[in-house]
């Protein structure tokens, strides 16, 4: 347990852009403690030794492979992280789940299986489910004896899931649910034996459903042709006069899209965490290839180019595991907090719809962080990166379907706005007075600033401009469009851009800062040197979205002003990513791996 942040109250969802945290209250990967490093260990040891050796048959979809690999990771408790002990589940941490999510993630094929499985596939029923499905089913899940997956997708209807064509009539003797309808992009649709299936009662209730695939009528179909996670089993399921026992209706009717949006905030972090997996174990690759492949007499390591794509790998996985476990901090603080009253599923709800913006973060951000990461091992490798037989390759298209599932990246970027944008309303987050505060703060003009003093001093300032800069673009955006935001699309997409970079680089700098205290900043030069580059180019990402929102939202002398006070704010010194990436580059290739690990 992460004794020394749980004893600190975590701060609100959302709250990064208006607080500044002290580098203490922030949890990092060096606040590991031994178990939570071993559950991860375990984790990793796992795929490496089990599922490895089997990635050709697997990719091959050797019948039955997956589901016995699957039950085998159950045996270890890999699956139940999320499970309470009292329902036969590890019932691990949050920080714990998420170093295994990240560990159990090296290879994405049994990465997305696990996610479907131990995550949304059973979390619905820990967090909504009655006392007696939970007895009836978790056991079972826990131990792999069932496998589960979860059916919220149809072919009309992925992002907008309300449009399910899927329904659900109690029958004349009120005894089952009859369900008809096709649900569709299933993952371990081919294997599972548990389904948690959304369908509308009366044609207009969306509710959540626990269909057993040996219930009458339920039949998975044919397995899709994937561009990549070929390991992984994804096939529609067609209910056709399902006889669903009423006793098997999840939750509430007509109050399936609770259940669906909270499992999926749940979805969202773990997958980000994912990410940082899967990307550490091609930095990896990619080190030793650049060290063993010569061209024009040189190891090709030995260029600046390829230097720099590892570096560059390096650092936004630095940026996106700092999010990630300062998130996992958070929501461990807050779940801490609340234990010993209420009930602990509802209490890990709340946690989960708190975070809800970080999460969503999570998944974006370390999406995009790993198809650059793949792409770029990719161009490492050369020609032989685009051949079958690299396992860059295969992560290549691996890690594509990351922007599409649990929300696409599009979806997600609306949803940070959204919900940044209701708490505000609701008085929750003190958006609105930060925003007005810093109206008065740019009528009164520039005032004097003393020189920052201390590590990355420079860049906390930066990033304090940087958070100004988001109320400065979203207050005039608030202010001409007001809820009718919604329309303006791309205006929220260069908001959530800027949301992003922000969280990014704060928990960067944070980590880095507590690093240099802890360890002395000689130690943490690297890191450092990592959190400069990061936060010098997310300032410059910033300064681009921002003048696209204060370019659409304002004109003439109005939009010259706000253009001056941009300036004005985004005002820092140059830094010399060149050296400094050389530096972290020269990190990853002494060790050939990520130089940040439990640091
Ligand atoms: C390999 C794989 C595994 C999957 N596993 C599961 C699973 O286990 N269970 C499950 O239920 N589902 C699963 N899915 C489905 C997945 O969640 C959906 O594909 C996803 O939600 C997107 O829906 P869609 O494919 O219908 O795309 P669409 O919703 O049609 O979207 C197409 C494009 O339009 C954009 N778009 C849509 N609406 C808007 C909007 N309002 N504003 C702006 N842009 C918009 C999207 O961002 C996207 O770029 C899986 C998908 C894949 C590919």
């Amino acid at each position: 347990m992460a004794t020394s942040v749980l004893s600190k109250p975590a701060a609100k969802g959302g709250s990064f852009l208006l607080d500044s945290p002290a580098p203490q209250d922030i949890f990092t990967p060096a606040d590991l403690t031994d178990d939570q490093k071993l559950i991860g260990q375990t984790a990793e040891e796992f795929v490496i030794k089990e599922v490895f050796p089997h990635i050709k048959d697997l990719e091959a979809k050797k019948p039955g492979l997956m589901a016995e690999l699957t039950r085998k990771a159950a045996g270890l408790g890999l699956l139940s992280g999320g499970t309470p002990e009292q329902y036969g589940g590890a019932g691990l941490d949050k920080i714990s789940t998420t170093i295994l999510t990240e560990k159990i993630s090296i290879y994405g094929g049994f990465a997305t299986t696990h996610g479907a499985h131990a995550g949304i596939g059973t979390l619905p029923i820990v967090y909504f489910g009655t006392e007696e499905q939970k007895k009836k089913y978790l056991p079972k899940l826990a131990s792999g004896e069932l496998i589960g997956a979860y059916c919220l997708s149809e072919p009309q209807a992925g992002s907008d899931a309300q449009n399910s064509l899927t329904r659900a009539e109690l029958n004349q003797e009120g005894t089952h649910y009859v369900l008809n309808g096709q649900k569709m992009w299933i993952t371990n649709g081919g294997f599972a034996d548990l389904f948690i299936v959304f369908a509308k009662v009366d044609g207009e209730k969306l509710t959540a459903f626990i269909v057993e695939k040996a219930f009458p009528g339920c039949k998975p179909g044919n397995e899709e042709h994937k561009m990549g996670i070929h390991g992984s089993s994804t096939t529609p399921i067609f209910l056709e006069n399902c006889m669903v026992p009423k006793e098997n209706l999840l939750h509430e009717i007509g109050r399936g899209h609770i259940v669906a949006f909270n499992v999926l905030n749940a979805g969202r972090f773990t997958l980000g965490a994912s990410c940082v997996g899967g990307g550490k174990h091609v930095l990896m690759t990619a080190s030793k290839y650049a060290k063993e492949r010569k061209a024009f007499g040189k190891s090709i390591g030995e260029f600046g180019l390829m230097k720099e794509k590892l570096a560059e790998m390096a650092i936004r996985m630095f940026a996106v595991e700092s999010m990630i476990y300062r998130s996992a901090g958070y929501m461990e603080a807050a779940l801490h907090a609340a234990s010993g009253s209420g009930d602990s599923s509802q209490n890990t709800m709340k946690v989960l719809e708190e975070y809800a913006i970080e999460s969503s973060i999570s998944k974006v951000y370390g999406s995009e962080m790993l198809d650059f990461v793949v792409d770029e091992a990719v161009q490492i490798f050369g020609g032989y990166g685009f051949h079958e037989d690299y396992t860059v390759c295969r992560a290549y298209r691996d890690s594509r379907v990351n922007r599409i599932f649990e929300g696409t990246n599009e979806i997600n970027r609306m949803l940070i706005i959204q919900m940044l944008m209701k708490r505000a309303m609701a008085g929750q987050l003190a958006l609105i007075p930060a925003a007005l505060k810093l109206a008065d703060e740019i009528l009164a003009g520039p005032s004097y600033e003393e020189a920052p003093e201390g590590v990355l001093a420079e860049e906390a300032r930066v990033i304090a401009n940087g958070k100004k800069i988001f109320l400065q673009a979203a207050g005039g955006a608030m202010q001409k469009y007001g809820e009718k935001i919604a329309d303006e699309q791309e205006l929220i997409g260069a908001l959530a851009n800027i949301v992003m970079e922000i969280f990014a680089m704060e928990s960067s700098l944070l980590r880095a800062q507590k690093a240099a205290t802890h360890k002395g900043e000689a130690a943490a030069s690297v890191m450092i040197d990592a959190a400069r580059v990061f936060i010098a180019e997310a300032a410059e990402r910033i300064d681009h979205e921002a003048k696209r929102a204060l370019a659409t939202v304002h004109e003439g002398d109005m939009l010259t002003t706000q253009l001056a006070v941009l300036k004005r704010f985004g005002k820092r010194r140059t830094v010399d990513t060149i050296t400094l990436r050389r530096r972290v580059a020269a990190s990853v290739q002494a060790q050939d791996r990520y130089p940040f690990e439990g640091r």
